[in-house]
């Protein structure tokens, strides 16, 4: 069976079973069925389907792993853990995070004033809210403001002039002040294509003599004592471990010599993000070399050591992870519209009477093709192609000769894969990269998965049912921007292969997993193109399918989407129907026309039908 690396990806979350991607909790609901369901209530386009438990899944995972560190080397500190609101700021996905939290030290982080009133109005007052980036003096206020409220904060200085307006601004303001960590730039680079944020010259933090510098403001406006925290973060994904442990001893040295000079508040650092995701659906292609348990337990045992080493108290652990909580909470499914090659049965082959030698031979090839000779046959024919197009170019065949070459192709090629279908892997992955199939989907990449087209990011992809057949065609795939960028293409070294199905007779659906984590908000209005209809489903032990479907927001309309651009839609509107007043139509066919607009208008831009 073709099990498309599930078992590297989806850690059980997902599984195959009779023929079908199933969701391996309670009820077992196949995705297919969750997906018709919602598709009988007239939604067509693409969908994310949310899994809230996913998300408490993974919470309960990383508190797991640091806990089960904790106790194993008698830790003293505590665990405690912001989400990264920039990794999804989605309500349908914040608002549950939050309240599956609830019990736990687990609050959000901000790096923007709107993340930031998100985070003052949804975090629950005893867990703690982190501010990170960049802060001009109205979200530094704002920052009081929240502690004011009773909120547990922490302002986290990323340069000095940052920390000359919180001096100034808690002059002007009244106690609680918020709490201010100053975030250290490292020595140490992480791995990876998202690894900008370490290192002597990333974006963020202070160096050593800043830090020096920062202690001697913080000694004289009398605010040490709201020093309570460091922070550093690598960057997202981290593939290899070994830069974090040498980060982690950086830091923790550091943190050992503040308190030595008077900080004796700083009682926590906060490792920042970057826990990676396993996106890879192939062998010995892992994203990352470690385990969580190890992760926490090397985070765990280099701070024990530190602190005993430099007699410090050890400090309390805070996590900013944003990609490890989201990421697998999301899967965004798109329809196939279309297959592009699939014309090609026998039925297209319109041979003359007496045709080219070369493509005479085609046809001899095609009918004579068996398992022993199929390999040496197909590179004939695919000689004999290269042939047959440079004589269209130079005049001597015509345009049906082509057609028939490409048919004739088509089918040998079908013919071989069908003839080795259990044999000869290698070979027949050269051959299907000359054949891929083009598989056209009811999306948007650009919308839904922009760090494919930005940082050419892999995101497992399969097709929800079909599972028990062997998939046979090399696939391409195509969204439906007209941008030549919105294709991922056949990449041998992680060949993608689906199934030869013909739409508009049965549907066929992809899904692309681990898309919760940066992809919404990221994603582009490319085309025009919106968010897709999104859903959340909760599992619910009284109703009869085990599941409920909630929170079902459409994607945006037409009228919503120019709307949002600052067009006068009302405008637009009055244009329109007075062009089709001004027509030749008669006056029935007129009001025929301006309903079918009209409903246009009120729909979103994705496709509804199948093209044939
Ligand atoms: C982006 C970011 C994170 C989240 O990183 P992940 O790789 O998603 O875990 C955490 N902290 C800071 C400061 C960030 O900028």
């Amino acid at each position: 069976m073709v099990d498309y690396g599930i078992k590297f990806w989806s850690n059980d979350d997902f599984i195959i079973e009779d023929g079908v991607v199933k969701v391996n909790f309670k009820s077992k609901p196949a995705l297919i069925d969750i997906v018709k369901e919602v598709r009988e209530s007239g939604y067509r386009g693409p969908l994310l389907i949310r899994f809230p438990h996913l998300i408490d899944n993974q919470i309960t995972k990383i508190f797991d792993a640091f806990e089960t560190s904790i106790s194993e080397y008698g830790y003293t500190g505590e665990f405690k853990a912001v989400f990264p609101l920039k990794v999804n700021q989605m309500p349908n996905f914040v608002l549950p995070l939050v309240e599956l939290s609830r019990d736990r030290i687990y609050g959000l982080e901000a790096g923007s004033k709107s993340e930031l009133i998100v985070a003052m109005a949804y975090t629950n007052m005893k867990s703690p809210i982190t501010v990170n980036g960049f802060k001009d003096r109205e979200m530094i206020s704002l920052g009081f403001i929240a502690a004011n409220m009773g909120h547990n904060i922490t302002l986290t200085i990323e340069g000095l002039n940052e920390l000359k307006t919180i001096i100034e601004v808690a002059s002007e303001m009244c106690e609680p002040y918020p709490n201010i960590g100053l975030r250290i730039r490292l020595h140490s680079v992480g791995t990876g294509i998202w690894a900008k944020s370490g290192g002597i010259n990333s974006k963020f933090g202070l160096t050593s003599t800043e830090l020096l510098e920062a202690m001697k403001m913080l000694e004289k406006s009398k605010l040490l004592h709201k020093f309570t925290m460091i922070h550093f973060h690598i960057g997202s994904q981290i593939s290899d471990i070994s830069p974090l442990k040498k980060a982690i001893r950086e830091v923790g040295n550091i943190y050992a010599e503040l308190r030595k000079m008077g900080a004796s508040n700083l009682k926590a650092v906060n490792i920042g993000g970057g826990l990676a995701v396993e996106y890879t659906q192939h062998e010995n292609q892992n994203c990352k070399n470690y385990t969580l348990n190890e992760f926490s337990s090397n985070v765990v045992f280099s701070l024990k050591e530190i602190a005993s080493n430099k007699k410090e108290p050890e400090p309390d652990i805070f996590i900013e992870s944003g990609r490890f909580i989201s990421a697998s909470h999301a899967v965004l499914v798109t329809p196939v519209l279309e297959l592009f090659s699939q014309e090609y049965d026998e039925a297209a082959l319109h041979l003359k009477d007496s045709n080219p030698p070369l493509i005479a031979e085609l046809h001899e090839i095609y009918n004579t093709i068996n398992e022993k000779n199929a390999i040496e046959f197909l590179h004939d024919s695919l000689d004999n192609m290269e042939s047959l197009l440079t004589l269209f170019d130079l005049g001597y065949i015509d345009l049906q000769d082509r057609s028939n070459t490409e048919v004739l192709v088509h089918l040998i090629i079908k013919k071989v894969i069908k003839l080795l279908k259990y044999k000869n892997h290698n070979e027949i992955l050269k051959i299907q990269k000359s054949v891929q199939e083009r598989y056209l989907l009811n999306c948007s990449f650009f919308q839904s998965l922009p760090d494919y087209w930005g940082l050419k990011q892999h995101f497992p992809v399969m097709p929800l049912n079909r599972l028990e057949r062997r998939p046979t065609r090399a696939a391409s795939l195509w969204d439906i921007t007209c941008d030549s960028d919105g294709e991922i293409s056949f990449d041998p070294q992680m060949p993608l292969f689906l199934h030869d199905v013909d739409v508009s007779k049965e549907e066929y659906f992809l899904g692309f997993f681990l898309v919760g984590a940066y992809q919404e908000v990221l994603g582009m209005r490319h085309n025009l193109f919106t968010h897709p209809t999104e859903f959340s489903v909760i599992f619910d032990d009284d109703s009869n399918k085990g599941y409920e479907i909630s929170n079902l927001l459409e994607a945006q309309t037409i009228v919503d989407v120019l709307d949002d651009l600052d067009y006068d839609t009302k405008d637009i509107e009055r244009i329109l129907k007075q062009h089709i007043e001004d027509s030749n139509l008669d006056s029935e066919s007129k009001k025929i026309v301006l309903g079918k607009l009209y409903v246009m208008l009120s729909e979103n831009g994705y496709l509804r039908t199948i093209m044939r």
